[in-house]
């Protein structure tokens, strides 16, 4: 049995907390896309915790952390991630990474910084991780799988050629100093080292745990509004991000995935450029910041402070159809209760007509917020953890957004630890 843990928005939804509060029961836990370029922040009795690569179940004894093929294998920051875990008490976890991963490079992180200075006002907000030169090299059949690591012949010629077209770019586009082959290859020498011990055919091992009805869950970072296809394009991150890649990038049928858990924040937070329709300023922006999340919406990578909004009914119904949402898991509602009305996103007017269906980027560009506004439950409801003990207008506000958005909100979250969980009926 297969469950996703996706976001239905631009990230920071708060999957790091549901997928560590759902691998109670899991047994297997798969990163299947993206790299360290975002992070999940998790709270336990461990203490709080920022993961970039690592999957949200490592904090367990039973579970296999998985770092699936779709991933962008950054192996010294998954290094220095598991040394942080082990040397804060957390037992070193089970920890297995696909031979068919793809390696983020040393000069992937140089090119993403150069290219975003080249740019300069017109760049993307990368985190500058090398995300996007490392997709670009995978599609483009020039990229590192980890099993090549292991075949010394191969890769000192990969790298020759390799470094031969990047110091094209290097010297002629960036006027930046030349990349060593020598050096290069030194460097891969010890990421073959480093990941030597946890190499193993996962699409293998998950055929089998299928085989043995294992619980497996798969963890989506960043949200549907960041898919290269079905997203703010340009303005996405450059892996799916949605539930059907996870089939994709951890290598097992798509039909197994039977439950697909959307998460969905109470307001808006975005990082990065692009469209963001719901997006509030000023100190109105400021106060939602320093109470948002758990400690303010900083990013969990970079420590930006992050673009906020109101929650968006049309973005978060659209997100949520494109994940293929069977539960809708809605977090960080705690967070609300200083206001004493709550504005919502519910449609868009883009040249005087109002839509609800998430339109193309040229469009949204246009688009300004139509809001409602709900009155607010002006108290804290951490602790509580049954749905009917909620404040009325609290529930009022939850089941608005879920009439708005179309799909069951069964899961609320009212504050950042794990038992912080309402369940609710479908
Ligand atoms: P992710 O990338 O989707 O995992 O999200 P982040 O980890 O970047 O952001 C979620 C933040 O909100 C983290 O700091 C969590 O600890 C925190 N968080 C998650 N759920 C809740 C909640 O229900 N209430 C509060 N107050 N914080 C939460």
């Amino acid at each position: 049995m297969v469950k996703a843990v996706v976001g239905a928005n631009w990230g920071d939804e708060g999957k790091g907390k549901i997928t560590d509060m759902l691998a109670k029961e899991a047994d297997i836990v798969i990163r299947f896309q993206g790299g360290a370029n975002a992070g999940h922040t998790i709270v336990n009795d461990y203490g709080k915790f920022a993961l970039h690569t690592l999957p949200s179940g490592v904090f367990y004894g039973h579970t296999t952390s998985v770092i699936g093929n779709g991933v962008a294998l950054n192996i010294p920051v998954l290094f220095q991630e598991i040394e942080n875990l082990t040397g804060r008490g957390v037992p070193m976890p089970k920890i297995l990474v696909s031979d068919r991963a793809q390696i983020v490079m040393p000069y992937h992180i140089l090119l993403d910084q150069y290219e975003e200075e080249r740019l300069g006002k017109k760049s993307f907000g990368s985190t500058k991780s090398g995300i996007a030169p490392f997709y670009s090299d995978k599609y483009a059949k020039t990229g590192f799988q980890v099993s090549e690591l292991f075949d010394e012949e191969l890769l000192a010629e990969k790298v020759e050629k390799t470094v031969e077209m990047k110091n094209v770019l290097m010297e002629h586009l960036y006027h930046k100093p030349s990349i060593d082959g020598k050096e290069l290859l030194a460097t891969l020498h010890s990421y073959r080292e480093m990941i030597a011990p946890y190499v193993c055919d996962v699409s293998a091992y998950l055929d089998r745990a299928l085989k043995e009805n294992k619980a497996i869950l798969l963890e989506g970072q960043l949200g549907t509004l960041k898919d290269p296809d079905h997203g703010i394009y340009p303005m996405v991150t450059s892996s799916s991000t949605l539930a059907a890649y996870g089939a994709i990038g951890a290598g097992l049928p798509p039909y197994e995935i039977k439950e697909i858990i959307t998460v969905c924040k109470a307001y808006s937070s975005a990082v990065g450029a692009g469209a963001f329709v719901s997006e509030i300023f000023g100190e109105e922006a400021e106060e939602l910041r320093r109470r948002g999340g758990d400690g303010g919406e900083y990013g969990a990578t970079t420590g930006r402070p992050r673009r906020m909004g109101w929650f968006d009914c049309v973005a978060s119904k659209y997100g949520c159809r494109l994940q293929g949402t069977t539960d809708v898991a809605f977090t960080v509602l705690d967070v609300l209760g200083y206001l004493d009305e709550i504005p919502v996103c519910v449609a868009y007017e883009i040249d005087g007509e109002e839509i609800t269906d998430f339109p193309v980027t040229a469009k949204l560009e246009k688009a300004k917020p139509v809001l409602r506004t709900l009155p607010g439950w002006k108290c804290n409801i951490r602790g509580i953890r049954e749905y009917e003990k909620l404040p009325e207008n609290c529930r009022n506000y939850v089941e608005f957004i879920e009439k708005q958005i179309g799909y069951p909100i069964t899961m609320v979250s009212n504050g950042p630890g794990r038992d912080d969980i309402i369940y609710r009926k479908k």
